[in-house]
Parts: C-alpha cells; sequence; structure tokens
C-alpha cells in the first residue's frame, strides 16, 4: 500500500519569538498564551508543570484557587 505524501508543515521557527518563558527560557511565539505566576510570565509547558505539581502536592489548595467545594468524611 501506498501512503499518500502530506504537504510539509509550515515550520513556525520562521517567526521570531513574541516572548521567552520566565521559567524555561522558551521560546513564546505571536498568539501563544502565557500566564503569569509568582510574578513570571510562564509558557504553556511550565503552567501545565505547576498545575501538575500543586494537584499532586496540595490538592486542597487547589479546589479553593477553582473554587470547588470539597470535604472531609
Ligand atoms: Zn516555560
Amino acid at each position: 500500500m501506498e501512503w499518500p505524501m502530506l504537504e510539509p508543515l509550515r515550520d513556525s521557527q520562521d517567526a521570531a519569538p513574541a516572548a521567552r518563558c520566565g521559567r524555561c527560557g522558551g521560546e513564546v511565539y505571536k498568539n501563544e498564551r502565557m500566564f503569569r505566576s509568582d510574578g513570571k510570565w510562564l509558557c504553556i509547558d511550565c503552567f501545565r508543570a505547576e498545575i501538575e505539581s500543586m494537584l499532586r502536592s496540595n490538592p486542597v489548595f487547589l479546589a479553593d484557587v477553582l473554587l470547588m467545594e470539597h470535604r472531609e468524611v
């Protein structure tokens, strides 16, 4: 079976970065979102890592921030 040739993906690296992540230093491009945490603007990957870490270490605090109910039983 022959697979159709795919069009080459556009290389977004042609564009100059619009900003750099305040944590990892990674490049962030125009129209990508950044997240402010502890005074630093983070890329999406660092934001995800921070939330995942918070979820593991202190889920009660995260639930409070998200205005979610929680209770001891
Ligand atoms: Zn980052």
